[in-house]
């Protein structure tokens, strides 16, 4: 943390320390500035219910999962603690400490495990009756020292709800308009529920560049930073604080210049959004006539009309996630295709890819059971087709929702995480059967039945890229988790997010090899992770051969952008070269100079 004596009042802030300014990860571009809001721990609402018999060992190995859950939140928290110095750095090592002395304390574990088996209460009712007895023994203690722990009894307490209820239900309609929300970590499920129009940005203490959080605030346009060292313990509600989004600054406090500078460039910004809207009518096509198709990424229905205002050719990737979130019940088959089909109406006759369901890993819905989180390696789980399979339920209720939807213009199947020809020909199984049981039903449906296609999200995909080409219609590279399952490396993890890079050797290599065999096979490939809106790739992927990308809708002009000023001869001569090379550095280097010649 960076701290000098600028502070100064300024009308219509509440309060006024001195400047303080924190560095963290740049996720999502653009500037903020409002008033912070510190997410109130109290905020959590507990459910109370009573457990039935057969399922108390589930609710207690529930309550256990999320003691562990809080406990690694604990230990991240005190590794980041290290990285102060003085006084504060001991005190917040103190104070984990005591907290991680707690979690493990036989008589809150061995009371809410009690609770639940005898009175039947589910682990949140019975964390908060736990936590209220253990506080009020040491309110009544005559030793002042002892009396102040009661406090952080019920901190505790909240942690390990906040990890049994995933985070979920929380309410930021009620902050004032613009507020700035400043969290230990902020989860996808919660973005969805910031409007932009009330929330300025974010910034948190945990989470990576390219996790679903992170996604989810470029979707959005809401500028945030994540990643933030002592953001907490640095920022009061109600001081005003600026999100520096595209340098990855929270700068708390500004001083005047510093705020009319910040003020400027979010004009400046707004200026050069207005004038890349004027590119929403005007063909994507390289200087030399190639055309290429932009279709956006959709993680909100709400997101609908924004993508159709910004030109999109179609819905490159639908995340079906939205429908799970939030929720502790599973949406039905009626339910799915009436939102499926409000998105396709609003495309009008543009394509629109409909993901299946894609959670696990670091994307739970809490209502499929926290429980599946809590493996060794949730992203090596039971994630994404692999629950879909395994739950076939899951799977038809889709299936069917999209095939009744896909009679309202064209859609397409996208299966995530596949690695084995196996797993597409048992959903095409899955689909013919729904299919037909639809048909007996005298439902309508698609009709041919909507194209089933493979996200390349898998090393070992890629790799097999020819055999799963002949059996999917088309390829969806997802550069976000090929990323993470090539490098070894996280995507939602912040102390590890300097070594997520994209331009590693092994990385383009595993997308050139998945592109070739679309060519080969003549089937349609895109681009829809993360890298695909991001302007300083373009040229390297059209001349890998790539012709249609997908991305965040707000990234889509800046793409169009470049795409009308590139030359395709020269990039795939320049592409070939990068290709050649060993080190992620050097294409990098090869890749800007490139760009920098436009
Ligand atoms: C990807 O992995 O690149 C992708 C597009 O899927 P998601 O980000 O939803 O995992
Ligand atoms: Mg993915």
């Amino acid at each position: 943390m960076k701290m000098d004596k600028t502070g100064s009042k300024h009308k219509g802030r509440t309060t006024a320390g001195p400047q303080r300014t924190f560095e963290g990860l740049a996720v999502s571009p653009g500037v903020a500035i409002g008033s912070a809001h510190l997410r109130d721990r109290g905020e959590i609402r507990v459910l109370e219910y009573q457990v039935p018999v057969a399922k108390m060992a589930a609710e207690k190995a529930r309550f256990g999962a999320a003691v562990e859950r809080a406990k690694r939140q604990l230990g991240k928290l005190k590794g980041k603690a290290t990285r102060f110095h003085g006084a504060a750095a001991e005190e917040l090592g103190y104070l984990l400490d005591a907290h991680q002395h707690m979690l493990g304390s036989s008589r809150l574990l061995s009371g809410v495990e009690q609770r639940i088996s005898k009175t039947r209460q589910n682990a949140e009712a019975a964390v908060m009756a736990e936590i209220a007895d253990i506080a009020q023994s040491f309110e009544q203690m005559d030793d002042p020292y002892l009396r102040a722990r009661a406090e952080e009894v019920r901190e505790v307490g909240m942690r390990i709800l906040r990890a049994l209820s995933d985070q979920k239900l929380t309410d930021f309609s009620a902050l004032p308009r613009g507020s700035i929300i400043i969290a230990e970590v902020i989860t996808p499920a919660d973005t969805a529920l910031m409007d932009p129009a009330q929330v300025g940005g974010f910034a948190t203490v945990l989470g990576g560049a390219e996790g679903h959080t992170a996604i989810m605030a470029r979707s959005l346009g809401l500028p945030a930073v994540l990643g933030v060292a002592g953001l907490i313990e640095g920022v009061k509600t109600g001081e005003t604080v600026i999100i520096d989004g595209s340098n990855g600054r929270v700068i708390v406090n500004p001083g005047e210049s510093l705020l009319a500078d910040y003020q400027r460039r979010q004009r400046e910004l707004e200026r050069a959004d207005r004038a890349l809207a004027r590119l929403r009518d005007v063909p994507a096509k390289t200087r030399d006539g190639e055309r290429i198709i932009l279709q956006a990424n959709l993680e909100l229905p709400r997101e609908v009309g924004q993508a159709m205002a910004a030109g999109a050719e179609g819905i490159g990737l639908l995340r079906t996630e939205f429908l799970y979130m939030n929720r502790d019940d599973l949406p039905g088959e009626e339910e799915q295709y009436l939102a499926l089909k409000q998105i396709i109406e609003a495309m009008g006759g543009r394509s629109v890819t409909v993901r299946t369901l894609d959670v696990g890993g670091e994307k739970l819905a809490s209502a499929l059971g926290g429980e599946r989180s809590t493996t060794d390696n949730p992203a090596l789980g039971l994630r994404a087709i692999r629950l879909s399979l395994k739950e076939p339920k899951l799977l038809d209720t889709q299936l069917a929702a999209i095939l009744r939807a896909g009679t309202h213009g064209p859609v397409r199947i996208l299966l995530p995480l596949i690695t084995t020809v196996a797993e597409v020909r048992e959903v095409r199984k899955a689909l013919k059967t729904v299919s037909r049981r639809l048909r007996r039903r005298k439902v309508q449906i698609a009709d041919p039945p909507p194209p089933v296609g493979v996200m390349i999200e898998v090393p070992g995909a890629a790799l097999a890229a020819d055999s799963l080409a002949r059996e999917a219609d088309f390829f969806a590279i997802g550069t976000n988790d090929l990323t993470m399952y090539t490098l070894a490396i996280d995507r939602g993890e912040e102390q590890v997010a300097h070594l997520y890079n994209p331009l590693h050797p092994a990385v383009l290599r595993l997308i050139q090899f998945s592109v070739e065999a679309a060519l080969r096979a003549r089937i349609p490939l895109s681009i829809c992770g993360e890298m695909a809106g991001d302007p300083r790739f373009v040229a390297l992927f059209l001349g890998l051969g790539v012709r249609e990308l997908s991305m965040t809708v707000n990234a889509l002009p800046r793409v169009k952008s470049r795409i009308l000023s590139l030359d395709l001869d020269a990039a795939t001569r320049r592409a070939g070269i990068i290709m050649d090379q060993f080190d992620s550095g050097r294409i990098a280097a090869l890749l800007d100079d490139f760009n920098s010649l436009a």
